[in-house]
């Protein structure tokens, strides 16, 4: 497996941070100036970033990305599952995406899995965020194997999962 340099490395995660920045206007518009309190889940906005815990009394009501992006139906991940196993498997399966979600979410408000559509043969899900997607995929592909593809946005702020086995 070829290796990238670690310089190399650093500098596509700065172009990356700057990045975020420049494309993401949910991320833009839920950076308020002071402290704040979303309004929706409680989230509290501190020292640069959204976190769980007790809002101060100067706190603000303000959206986070991620209610922002509920309210407006506008989901930044896109997760499919399917496959024959899959089908045969679905609440083991499901329950291993359940528990990423649960795992990113309590570290990090902005990581929610926003809507679940459940088909015959397959299930889609959508995220707050291109974070909780892929990591999702990575889940289920280090825990079944099974097919991965990642396919993100020019931008990278939009994210496409698709797993089946
Ligand atoms: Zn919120």
């Amino acid at each position: 497996m070829k290796r990238r340099e670690p310089r190399q490395r650093q500098r596509r995660h700065i172009d990356r941070a700057f990045d975020a920045l420049r494309h993401d206007p949910y991320l833009e518009r839920s950076k308020p100036a002071g402290s704040a309190v979303c309004p929706d889940c409680g989230a509290v906005y501190r020292r640069g970033r959204w976190q769980w815990g007790e809002a101060g009394e100067r706190a603000k009501p303000h959206l986070c990305a991620a209610c922002r992006r509920i309210r407006e139906r506008q989901p930044a991940g896109h997760v499919k599952l399917g496959g024959a196993f899959f089908a045969g498997h679905r609440e083991e399966v499901l329950a291993l995406v359940r528990n990423e979600e649960t795992r990113e979410k309590r570290l990090h408000p902005l990581q929610r899995i926003m809507t679940v559509r459940e088909g015959r043969d397959a299930i889609e899900l959508t995220t707050t965020d291109p974070h909780l997607a892929r990591r999702i995929g990575d889940a289920l592909a280090s825990a079944y194997r099974g097919t991965l593809a990642v396919r993100y946005s020019p931008d990278e702020w939009r994210v496409r999962v698709d797993w089946r086995r």
